[in-house]
């Protein structure tokens, strides 16, 4: 009776070693991908906006959910008073999506802050569309959702959008195509959002990228101005609530995004100094850089650096600067395009709609590695000549057939200093590492070796910020370890019940 139950035992085991793992679909090509929810041949306006995202977590119930982080002001510009208090709708992207996972998972937050930017909402609603919707298709899409938490925030100043024509380009506020900038702010209390209608449309509200406690006294204290800082840092609704999102998500890395100049902006917004993680953020623009086209040229590319290098001024009390510089974490902003020289084609802040998916589609592989990098953790910046830089290894660990193999270890070895990272593969064979999660700066000289099914493979970190390793093995060490034991267990007692 026993050996015979020992017997189905070892089969069942055996079964489970033979069978092989349902081979992982091929990543899918950027180009031919077609959102499911939203066409991109138009802005959408706030309520539509709304209704895209909640019916997207709906259909994706099991990796995406959408909740609100406070309200707005709530200036509406038809009835010319504050009866619309509007929602900060907030996505949020990962595996078990209803769960706090922050503890083991790095968050990441995007946002966006300035109303006439119109870009940034269309291309935060891309970027959801594509985590979503290519989860069970693009192995590094499927990396990223279910190892990381992602925070996306497609409208925050939901007020100044509305103001500013609301996604409909003939109801634009102020001349010609300056737009409104900042929220809708009731500075003088009567009641009314005053607007004073020039070119760059002036008048109330407060700037949501001045408004942030740091080096906050030293932005703009007009309240007429377009850059209008606000009475004291975090006066205002939305600036509030993604500090406390920041904080009570234990936010790891962050992006804002704006438009238009085409660059990637790194810290200090406030000040030309350069920032104690200067060398990491150069790195860090640079791979983003290359990963960018300017009107669908692949061979050009978005510019980076400080902001004052690349589009021409300070930028005290930001968000950005806010996140570095008081929590030490990765934070970044990046101006879409179009180029600043394509301003005067009324090109500009509000792009024609024809441009969205070309535009969305220049900056996306750039915020893809973005995201891949954003389990950095800065060291202190005392300590930050030793940061190591951002750059991703990746790629499958799979058996003689081709078949992928889950749960294998894979390890990355500094061989000058023995500093290691690893990751374990998921159900798709697929692994990814960041070395700027390495304990120790390297340099393109140092010898990297990764380990993975009793193959080694040896490289160097000089490429432009991604490797592709893929490991081919007839060994399956997780398994072998766990397996082998427990037959030979089996097989020990089976013997030994025999003789009795
Ligand atoms: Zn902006």
């Amino acid at each position: 009776m026993l050996s015979k139950r020992l017997f189905s035992l070892i089969a069942v085991v055996m079964l489970i070693l033979l069978v092989p793992n349902f081979p992982s679909s091929a990543a899918s090509n950027e180009k031919s991908f077609t959102p499911e929810f939203f066409s991109f041949d138009h802005y959408p306006s706030y309520e539509e906006m709304n209704a895209t995202i909640h019916r997207m977590a709906e259909n994706y119930s099991s990796i995406m959910k959408v909740f609100s982080i406070g309200k707005t002001w709530g200036w509406d510009p038809i009835t010319n008073s504050y009866d619309s208090p509007r929602n900060i709708w907030t996505i949020k992207i990962s595996d078990n999506v209803d769960k706090d996972e922050n503890d083991t998972e790095p968050s990441i937050l995007i946002t966006w802050h300035h109303a006439r930017e119109w870009i940034g909402p269309a291309f935060n609603l891309y970027l959801a569309e594509h985590l979503v919707e290519e989860y069970h298709t693009n192995d590094t899409i499927h990396w990223l959702v279910d190892h990381y938490e992602i925070y996306i925030i497609p409208m925050a100043n939901a007020d100044g959008y509305v103001e500013d024509g609301n996604g409909n380009m003939s109801n634009l506020t102020g001349q010609s195509t300056g737009g409104w900038r900042k929220n809708c702010r009731d500075n003088n209390g009567n009641g009314k959002l005053d607007v004073i209608d020039k070119w760059d449309a002036e008048g109330e509200g407060v700037d949501p990228e001045r408004n942030w406690d740091w080096h906050w006294s030293e932005g703009d204290a007009n309240p007429n101005s377009p850059t209008y800082h606000g009475p004291h840092p975090f006066s205002e609704p939305v600036t509030k609530a993604e500090r406390d999102l920041i904080i009570s998500k234990d936010i790891d890395s962050f992006v804002v995004i704006h438009s238009f100049s085409a660059a990637i902006l790194l810290p200090w917004f406030y000040t030309s100094i350069a920032s104690s993680h200067r060398d990491f953020y150069y790195s860090l623009g640079k791979y983003m850089a290359e990963r960018t086209m300017l009107d669908g040229n692949p061979a050009r590319h978005f510019s980076y650096g400080q902001p004052y290098q690349v589009i021409g001024y300070n930028a005290p009390g930001g968000s950005s600067d806010w996140v570095y510089g008081k929590l030490n974490k990765m934070a970044i902003a990046v101006e879409m395009e179009p180029l600043y020289g394509n301003f005067f084609l009324q090109d500009g802040f509000h792009a024609k709609p024809d441009k969205i998916v070309t535009y969305c589609k220049d900056f996306y592989e750039a915020m893809i590695y973005f995201l891949e990098v954003s389990n950095t953790k800065l060291k202190p910046k005392d300590e930050a000549m030793d940061q190591p830089s951002p750059y991703v290894i990746w790629g499958h660990v799979k058996d003689n057939q081709g078949n992928p193999i889950s749960g294998a270890r894979v390890e990355i070895k500094n061989e000058d200093n023995g500093d290691s990272i690893y990751a374990y593969t998921d159900e798709n064979g697929f692994y990814m590492l960041n070395l700027a999660t390495l304990h120790h700066r390297y340099n393109s000289t140092t010898n990297f070796t990764l380990i993975a099914g009793g193959e080694t493979h040896n490289f160097r970190a000089n490429g432009s910020g991604r490797l592709h390793i893929e490991i081919t093995t007839p060994y399956v060490p997780e398994m072998s370890y766990i397996i082998v034991p427990i037959l030979c267990i089996l097989i020990a007692i089976e013997i030994r019940l025999r003789k009795q």
